[in-house]
């Protein structure tokens, strides 16, 4: 996997104090897209996940890690981000997980392979859905257009319904 970008700390990409990881190419090629460049799985430098492990262990601000991209939850990308999140929680079991996604949620359950279904056990805030510049909204908080949703994954899995969180 290519990563596109990494910030030490943020606010902007989730609630608090985070690290963002933009890991590189995205299948889905939304018109609009804020980060076409990262479209390409080619895109950035070959991602060392040891040294994002070591910059993350450094911060003591950081509350949590958003992965976004590209597009973090495709088929190429999804395994090397499993093992990513698994090893930021062994360094930093209190951090929570956001992770932006093109996929809707209900598209990732229906999957229902392992590596799908342990990501999405690992992750607290799933941003979802594909950008839809016709419903670009400038205003929302943590999300580009109208039909993207801030999903409560946790509370989503346990209730069977989609649960969106209250910001
Ligand atoms: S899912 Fe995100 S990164 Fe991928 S094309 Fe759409 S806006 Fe761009």
């Amino acid at each position: 996997m290519n990563m596109a970008g990494f910030y030490d700390e943020s606010i902007s990409n989730g609630l608090g104090w985070r690290a963002v990881l933009f890991v590189s190419g995205c299948p889905h090629h939304c018109p609009g897209c804020h980060n076409q460049i990262a479209q390409d799985y080619n895109y950035g430098e070959r991602f060392n996940k040891q040294e994002i492990i070591d910059r993350i262990c450094k911060n003591s601000i950081l509350k949590g890690i958003t992965i976004s991209g590209g597009e973090p939850l495709c088929k190429e990308n999804i395994p090397e981000v499993l093992d990513f999140i698994k090893e930021v929680k062994k360094v930093r079991p209190n951090f929570n997980v956001w992770c932006y996604t093109g996929y809707t949620l209900e598209q990732l359950e229906e999957r229902n392979d392992e590596v799908t279904n342990e990501t999405l056990h690992n992750i607290d805030v799933l941003v979802d859905g594909r950008f839809v510049e016709e419903k670009k909204n400038p205003t929302l908080k943590f999300k580009g257009s109208e039909n993207q949703r801030i999903l409560d994954v946790h509370k989503c899995m346990a209730e069977h319904k989609i649960v969106q969180v209250s910001l």
